[in-house]
């Protein structure tokens, strides 16, 4: 099945891609580092090196089969593209990663990219949040 996914892509089938990708696979709905596949290979005892799987989420992300966020700077994290678009919060106590989808946000985004004469092509949107004082 992996295989199958990197040739509709246009890739070549090789080892170290078909590792990646079925790492990334087992992992839908994560949002992971380079450095987190490298450790997650390793615990399977395949070692890949890390520049290798950077080159490789890279191509993964060219051909549409990743898409990359920068959630909290420098660190570039990659999850597998859905079918179904969602934004994301990010807790900036724990590091969590929430994922939520809301219809009136994106109607909106349409509607006013087209009331300043634009066509939405696409957008990111990342709340920053944390968690609410619970009072005892
Ligand atoms: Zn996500």
């Amino acid at each position: 099945m992996s295989s199958q996914t990197l040739k509709k892509a246009g890739l070549k089938v090789t080892l170290p891609r078909l590792k990646v990708l079925e790492v990334m696979e087992s992992l839908v709905g994560n949002h992971v580092s380079a450095e987190d596949v490298y450790k997650l290979l390793l615990e399977t005892k395949t070692d890949i090196g890390l520049a290798t799987i950077y080159r490789i989420l890279n191509q993964f992300e060219e051909v549409g089969l990743l898409t990359r966020h920068h959630f909290d700077g420098a660190v570039a994290r990659f999850e597998l593209k859905s079918s179904s678009h969602h934004d994301h919060m990010i807790c900036t106590d724990s590091g969590d990663i929430i994922e939520f989808n809301d219809p009136v946000i994106e109607a909106r985004q349409q509607e006013i990219a087209r009331e300043k004469g634009y066509e939405l092509l696409g957008h990111s949107l990342i709340l920053r949040v944390k968690p609410t004082e619970r009072i005892a």
